[in-house]
C-alpha cells in the first residue's frame, strides 16, 4: 500500500512525501482508513512503529474540512503521559500539517500559564496536553471542549500507571459524546480495556505484534545486588572503568537520580541528574551538556529519558530495573547506536526479581549474570526459566504487569528486601561492615519464584 492509496488530502500527502516516507507502516496502514471512516479505535503499538502519524494524519484529514461548531476550543486533543512525548507529538503534527493553515499548541504541566492562556484565547485546531494541566484549564474555564471532534489518548497504559485515570475521566466527561476517540497503548491490560470501555464507542481493535528489537550490538549483562549499598559499590566500580566513555544510569525515582548524581560528582565523576521535576529548560541544558561531553554520567528516570538521543553512549546501567519490560528495551537502546557497540548492565535485587522475569520474557532471553571480583553477591538468584521461550507480553499468561508478586520497589531504598540480605545473613545493622565477599557463598537471600527449583545462580 502507498500513502496515495490512503486518500489523504494532497497537502498532507505532500508533507509525508517531504518527510521521505514511501510506504505506511503496518499501524498506519491499518489505523488510517479506520479512523478516516469515523471509527473509535484501540490500538497496541509501541513507540517506533510510526503510531504518531497513524493518528495525526487522519486527524489532519479531518481538520482539512472546516468545523461545523463555532467556538475556540480544540478540534483535536491529544493527551500524553509526559511532556517529552507531548513534544514529539506536537513536532509530528506541525511537520505533517505544514501545508495546512493550523493553529496548534501544547498545554503542559510545569510550563508557564501565560503562553497557554494566550494559545487558548483564539480558536485552536490541535492541542497536545498532559492530563493534569489540561484539566486545570478546563476547570478554570480557560478552555472548553464543545468543538472537540477527535480525542486521542496516547500511551494510555502509561497515563493510567502514572495515576492520570481520574483526570482523564474528568476531561472526557467534558467532551461531546459525538467525538471520535482513539486510544494507543503498549499493552492491553485489564485496566486499559476498562478505560476503553468507558471512553470508546464500539472501537475497532488493532493489535500489532510486539517489536522488541534485537539490539544485536548491545552486550547485556546482570549483576545481582544484595542491598542499596552493594548497588552503589558495583556502580562505583563500573564507572571507574576507562572503557566507559559515556553512560546513562537509570534509577527508579527522581530522588535517587539526584542522590546518585550528587554522590558520583563527589567521587570526581562529571555527573548530572535528569528527571521530571526539572523544568524543560534545565533538562535541555543537561542533555546539551551531555552531548558536548561536559557530563560523562547522566542519572535519569524513564520519564525524563524518553526520546533522549545522545550519541556515543558506551554504557547503559540499570541501577534499578524498570517496572515495564518495554522500558528496558527503550533504555538499552540508548547505547549501541549508529553501528557502535554498547554495553547494558542491570543490577537486580531480590525485590526486583519480578521485573527481571518480565523483562526476560519480553526480550525472549535470559540476561547472563556476571560477578566482579571482590563484589560478588552473597545472595543466590533463582528465577523461572526466564526468556528463551519466545518473547511474551508482560501481562500475558504467566505474569500480570500490574501484579506484584515480588513487591514493588518504589525506590532504590524502598523495597523491603533491601534490608533482608544483611539481616538474614547477619551482616549487621546499617553501618556494619559487609561479610567478606567471596568468602562465603551461603545463600543469604534466595530469590525464589514459581518454578525456581533447579535454577540456581550461575556464578555462585
Ligand atoms: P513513532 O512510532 O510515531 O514515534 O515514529 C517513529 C519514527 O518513525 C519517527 O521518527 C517517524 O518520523 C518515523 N516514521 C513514521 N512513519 C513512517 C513511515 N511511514 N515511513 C518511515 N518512517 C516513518
Amino acid at each position: 500500500m502507498t500513502f496515495a492509496e490512503l486518500n489523504l488530502n494532497p497537502a498532507i500527502l505532500q508533507a509525508v512525501t517531504a518527510c521521505g516516507y514511501t510506504t505506511p507502516t503496518p499501524i498506519q496502514e491499518q489505523s488510517i482508513p479506520l479512523v478516516m471512516a469515523g471509527n473509535d479505535l484501540i490500538a497496541t503499538a509501541q513507540t517506533g512503529t510510526g503510531k504518531t502519524a497513524a493518528f495525526i494524519l487522519p486527524a489532519l484529514e479531518r481538520l482539512s474540512k472546516p468545523s461545523a461548531v463555532p467556538g475556540k476550543g480544540p478540534r483535536v486533543l491529544v493527551l500524553t503521559p509526559t511532556r517529552e512525548l507531548a513534544g514529539q507529538v506536537m513536532d509530528a503534527a506541525r511537520n505533517y500539517g505544514r501545508g495546512m493553515k493550523l493553529r496548534c499548541g501544547s498545554i503542559l504541566g510545569g510550563m508557564p500559564y501565560r503562553e497557554q492562556l494566550r494559545l487558548l484565547s483564539s480558536p485552536v485546531d490541535i492541542i497536545v496536553a498532559t492530563p493534569g494541566r489540561m484539566l486545570d484549564h478546563l476547570e478554570r474555564g480557560s478552555v472548553r471542549l464543545d468543538r472537540l471532534e477527535i480525542l486521542i489518548l496516547d500511551e494510555a497504559d502509561r497515563m493510567l500507571d502514572m495515576g492520570f485515570s481520574e483526570d482523564m475521566e474528568k476531561i472526557v466527561s467534558r467532551a461531546p459524546s459525538s467525538r471520535q476517540t482513539l486510544m494507543f497503548t503498549a499493552t492491553m491490560e485489564k485496566s486499559v480495556l476498562k478505560l476503553a470501555e468507558n471512553m470508546l464507542r464500539d472501537p475497532q481493535r488493532i493489535e500489532l505484534a510486539v517489536r522488541t528489537s534485537s539490539h544485536e550490538l548491545i552486550e547485556q549483562r546482570l549483576h545481582v545486588a544484595d542491598s542499596l549499598h552493594h548497588k552503589k559499590e558495583l556502580l562505583r566500580h563500573l564507572v571507574s572503568d576507562g572503557k566507559l566513555t559515556r553512560a546513562i544510569i537509570f534509577s527508579a525515582t527522581k530522588r535517587d537520580a539526584d542522590d546518585l548524581a550528587r554522590e558520583l560528582s563527589r567521587d570526581g565523576h562529571p555527573a548530572a541528574a535528569l528527571h521530571g521535576d526539572m523544568n524543560q529548560i534545565a533538562r535541555n541544558k543537561t542533555i546539551e551538556r551531555m552531548r558536548r561531553g561536559g557530563i560523562r554520567l547522566l542519572v535519569a528516570t524513564d520519564v525524563a529519558a524518553r526520546g533522549l538521543d545522545v550519541n556515543g553512549i558506551s554504557h547503559v546501567i540499570n541501577f534499578d530495573l524498570p517496572r515495564f519490560a518495554e522500558d528496558y528495551v527503550h533504555r538499552i537502546g540508548r547505547t549501541g547506536r549508529a553501528g557502535a557497540n554498547g554495553i547494558a548492565i542491570s543490577f537486580v535485587s531480590s525485590s526486583e526479581l519480578n521485573y527481571l522475569e518480565r523483562i526476560e520474557r519480553f526480550i525472549g532471553k535470559r540476561l547472563p549474570e556476571q560477578n566482579i571480583e571482590g563484589l560478588a553477591p552473597l545472595s543466590v538468584l533463582r528465577r523461572v526459566s526466564g526468556g528463551g521461550n519466545g518473547a511474551r507480553r508482560p501481562g500475558g499468561p504467566g505474569g500480570s504487569r500490574f501484579g506484584k508478586p515480588g513487591g514493588k520497589p518504589k525506590s532504590a531504598t524502598g523495597g523491603k528486601s533491601w534490608d533482608s540480605a544483611p539481616k538474614a545473613g547477619k551482616a549487621g545493622a546499617p553501618g556494619a561492615s559487609r561479610p567478606q565477599r567471596g568468602a562465603t557463598h551461603q545463600p543469604v537471600v534466595e530469590y525464589r519464584s514459581r518454578r525456581a527449583e533447579g535454577h540456581t545462580g550461575q556464578n555462585n
